[in-house]
């Protein structure tokens, strides 16, 4: 599946089609960059929230926060996860071992809780929303046993703040949103996505809104935020007394300085990322894929999906794709319970998950993605799509 495996021609070989990889990161140039680190260079404050975290969080809680709440940086949003985790009911303990975690995810929403000590019990998904169903999970058989959720914004798609905030309300078990890939959707609804259920940002490279390595938590819970800074900066707060579960998970004032200059010209790169789907869109309704194709701002920019009818269709869009070079991924493998290292835990199966994992095949976008590359990508799909 990689654009590097070694039964195709060579990449760059004259007769060849040229190779599109699956995402290209573009994050801000030295130039935008300068004026920041000329400000790390003034005030010799590389780490432990120095000026730049702080105007970070200042400009992303402008932004992408309800009133009320604020933002809290991280390393990475692996980082802001088990930072949350932790805020939210400490390490695991024998009485509520368990972790459920949605099973079409990024592996990081396990690591995460495996981390922090719980046992990761996978649950399948909704077929609607691709995401845990709040009102199903309440039956969940280990709900009494069950530390902590992790429910997760699949792609980026908006998730239902409110509804988690009432399931652990009326449940009394704490929830932690993996919105990794939402900071587009937090843009455009602050209000509804973000409050008393803690909201974790990923910014690594490949997300729209990236920091190089970084993440983020948005919560309205000033304290549990402070449980959180302490949790990522070993159980320190305002001392030296370590008082609680931690490890390093700052960000940097260099990561820092990114986010900044990202924040400066996000305006025109959401606008660029806009007409980009668009564009997208309109050479796939041309050639009659146009209700196959997911796109921002139904996901996330930095994702573009293929919806295969079946298991078999998707397979062989892979093979056309592999033969004109076009890399592809199934973004979150065959569904995490699946995975080699999580199905050593003999999880149950799952089978809106696997249908999801199956069906749902990412194919390349990124900003300077050019017309033909589109116009390839859509054609190899339109061969095998019935
Ligand atoms: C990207 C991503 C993560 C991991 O974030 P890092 O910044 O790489 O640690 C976690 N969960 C989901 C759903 C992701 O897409």
């Amino acid at each position: 599946m990689s654009v590097q495996s070694p039964d195709r021609p060579a990449i760059g070989s004259a007769d060849a089609p040229p190779a599109v990889p699956i995402y290209r990161a573009l994050l801000p140039d030295a130039d935008a960059l300068l004026p920041y680190l000329r400000i790390i260079d003034a005030n010799r404050h590389y780490a432990n929230r120095g000026e730049l975290v702080r105007r970070l969080e200042t400009r992303l809680r402008e932004r992408i926060a309800a009133p009320g709440c604020a933002v809290l940086t991280a390393a990475s949003g692996t980082a802001a996860l088990q930072a949350a985790i932790l805020a939210q009911t400490g390490r695991a303990d024998p009485a509520r071992p368990f972790a459920l975690i949605a099973g079409y995810t990024f592996v990081a929403t396990a690591m995460a809780a495996e981390a922090c000590g719980y046992i990761p019990v996978f649950v399948d998904i909704d077929p609607a929303t691709w995401a845990i169903d709040p009102a199903a999970l309440r039956q969940h058989d280990r709900l009494a046993r069950t530390g902590i959720v992790l429910a997760v914004a699949p792609y980026g798609r908006p998730h239902d703040q409110q509804a988690w905030a009432d399931f652990a309300t009326s449940t009394g078990v704490p929830v932690v949103i993996d919105a990794a890939a939402s900071f587009e959707a937090l843009m455009q609804n602050p209000a509804t996505l973000t409050g008393t259920v803690p909201v974790v940002l990923s910014f690594h490279a490949t997300k729209a809104f990236a920091t190089g390595e970084g993440g983020a938590v948005i919560w309205s819970d000033i304290e549990g935020l402070k449980r959180c800074a302490r949790a990522m900066n070993f159980g320190f707060l305002y001392s030296r007394e370590s008082r609680a579960a931690g490890f390093n998970g700052k960000m940097s004032e260099y990561h820092a300085a990114i986010g900044l200059a990202a924040l400066d010209g996000w305006d025109a790169t959401a606008a660029a990322s806009a007409r980009l789907a668009a564009r997208y869109r309109a050479i796939a309704m041309r050639a009659g894929l146009g209700d196959r194709l997911i796109l921002a701002p139904e996901i996330a920019s930095n994702y573009a999906l293929f919806r295969a009818d079946s298991r078999s269709v998707a397979l062989a869009s892979c093979a056309c794709l592999e033969t004109e070079a076009i890399e592809h991924r199934f973004w979150y493998g065959p569904g995490l319970h699946r995975e080699p290292y999580f199905a050593a835990h003999r999880p149950a199966a799952l089978p809106v998950t696997e249908a999801c994992a199956a069906a749902l095949l990412g194919i390349p976008v990124f900003p300077d993605i050019d017309e033909p590359a589109i116009e390839r990508i859509i054609a190899a799909l339109a061969r095998t799509a019935p």
